[in-house]
Order: C-alpha cells, then structure tokens, then sequence
C-alpha cells in the first residue's frame, strides 16, 4: 500500500503531467470506485469542462483541484495514474478515464479495485468522509514537536498503532512507522504514554528524516512513472529495517527480528530497541565495551530520565 511518500510522489507527478488541462467527458467503467456522488453518471457530467488547477494531497489522499470541484482520490493497494494519449489502447484493469480536451486522457487503472474517488464542491472535503478526522500532517509546517507531542502523548496504546491511527498522525503506514522506530530506537510495543520526552523527540525527528528521505528518493522515480505505464516504485533501496528479518541490523549488526504487533507484520531490532526504555540508558551506561551500540546510544545520550514516566509497567 502506498504511503505518504509514494502518494506524494504521485501528487508531484501529476502536477507536472495534468495541471492546465480541460476535462471535456469522463468513463467510469467500474461504478463501486466512485464513492460520492452515489450515481456514476453524475459524477461523470459534473466533471466535464472542468480545468484542473492543482493538485494536492491530505495523508495518503490525493486532492485533484478543478474550478469548482475537488475530486479526492485514494490508490488504495494498486491504484495507479498513468498519463495516455487517447488513440493509446486501453489496458485491462482501466476503471476510469479522463478524456481532456487536448487529446489527452488521465486513466486510473486499479487491479485490486481498492481505489476510491470522491467529489466534493471545494473546501467540503475537509468535513466529510473520507478526510474530516484526519490527524496532523507531517510534512506541513504545523507539525511541530508540541503538536506530535499533543497528539501521541497521551495514548495508552502501543506506539506503533498510534502511529498507524490516521485521526493522530496521517501519512504513515507499515512500513515507514517500522523504520521510524528503528531510528528512533523505539520498541514497537512500548505504549506511547510512556515515552519519554526525549524519546517522543527522537521519534518526532525519526519520523521526519524518515517521510522527507522516502520523498526525495521518490523524486528519482519521477522519470519511470511518467515514461513508463504509471508504474511507482516503492523505494525499498532506502529501507533500513522494514522486510530485513534474519539481516544484520545496520546499527549493531544482531538478527533483525519480525513480529507481530496489532495485527501487523513488524520488524524491529531486540538490541537497538529495547522494550524497556529504562534498560537503553542502563545499557549505555556499562556499554562502554560494545563500540558498534555507540552511534546509536549517542542519539539517546540524554534519556535518563527525571520523571514517573520511565517506570517499567
Ligand atoms: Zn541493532
């Protein structure tokens, strides 16, 4: 499924390729991805000879902005965009087309059939179904350390379905919640009300160098998406933990090992991230011997800590 990045990459990509066009008729040939309005041939004449002015993103949603309507769309597993022009043939798993009136067609292909689309008038999308309980964004200025602070500190659960809950942070999914944890040195289990402040600062910067890192790499396969058929790629070459069980962690070179926590497939290093936070400092603080834990220890200099909040549960 694709996150933040990948879905921001797309929201680039389609920027550059659609922004400026007409759209003068529109196929729905598979009614169930259209999700508002309920009849599909309302949705397809409300649509034509609108000019698409930008394109956006809210989480993992797409935001495609015409004068006068928004259509917000969602590639779920295996949606994709691709950019054709109209004598092209249409491919099999092609749901919906956009035929612009420069020859040119947008076509959603989705072989999953996952996807979703719903049209709003502009700026009702923020109060309705699918985007109105959507948590901070994490790559817009208001995501600052008081803000994430605010928003995860609080829970009881554990912290990777925090950051899974699209109502607290949105953007991250399995994989990228993996890696920020891993950089953070944060057990997946550890229920996030009982990190600590510094802790909740590693992983307020985990979290950023992890999304602004996929999101660069993202941009290098910019190319291939538009010259090839809308494929993305999932930019595994910058993965440091997630689907590496059974590797040497990159940090102490132990067994990386793969769990599962609420349900979903989670890799973590037993070393790098202890499940009792108070066990990291006491390591450091005897771990003189253990050279290859210092690079990572450093982050957590600071992590003894003053308060209740450390307390083994
Ligand atoms: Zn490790």
């Amino acid at each position: 499924m694709p996150e933040l990045p990948e879905v921001e990459t797309v929201r680039r990509t389609l920027t550059g390729l659609i922004v400026g066009k007409t759209i003068q008729s529109v196929t729905v040939s598979l009614p169930r991805i259209i999700q508002r309005p309920d009849d599909i041939r309302r949705f397809e004449m409300e649509l034509a000879g609108h000019r698409i002015l930008d394109v956006g993103r809210r989480g993992k949603f797409l935001r495609i902005i015409m004068d006068g309507l928004v259509l917000v769309s969602h590639l779920r597993m295996e949606g994709r965009y691709g950019l054709y022009r109209s004598e092209d043939p249409v491919e099999k798993h092609t749901h919906v087309i956009f035929h612009f009136t420069d020859g040119t067609e947008l076509r959603y292909k989705d072989v999953r059939q996952f996807g979703t689309m719903h049209l709003f008038l502009p700026g009702e999308e923020f109060n309705h179904k699918p985007l109105a309980k959507l948590g901070l964004e994490p790559l817009d200025e208001g995501f600052t350390k008081e803000a994430f602070r605010g928003a995860i500190a609080k829970r009881t659960s554990k912290i990777k379905p925090v950051l899974l809950n699209q109502e607290y942070v949105v953007g991250l999914g399995n994989i990228y919640v993996d890696e920020a944890l891993f950089r953070a040195g944060i057990h997946p289990e550890q229920p996030a009300n009982t990190l600590s402040d510094t802790a909740l600062e590693s992983l307020y910067e985990a979290i950023l160098a992890t999304l602004n890192e996929a999101v660069n790499a993202g941009g290098s396969s910019i190319k291939s998406y538009v010259n090839g058929q809308g494929e993305m790629g999932m930019f595994q070459h910058s993965l440091r933990i997630y689907g590496r069980q059974g590797e040497p962690c990159l940090n102490c070179g132990q067994p990386v090992e793969k769990t599962v926590v609420g349900g979903r497939g989670t890799h973590y290093c037993p070393n790098c991230q202890p499940s009792d936070r108070t066990g990291s400092s006491v390591k450091a603080g005897h771990g003189g011997g253990n050279a290859v834990k210092k690079r990572f220890d450093n982050v957590h200099a600071s992590s003894g800590r003053s308060t209740g909040n450390g307390v083994k549960s």
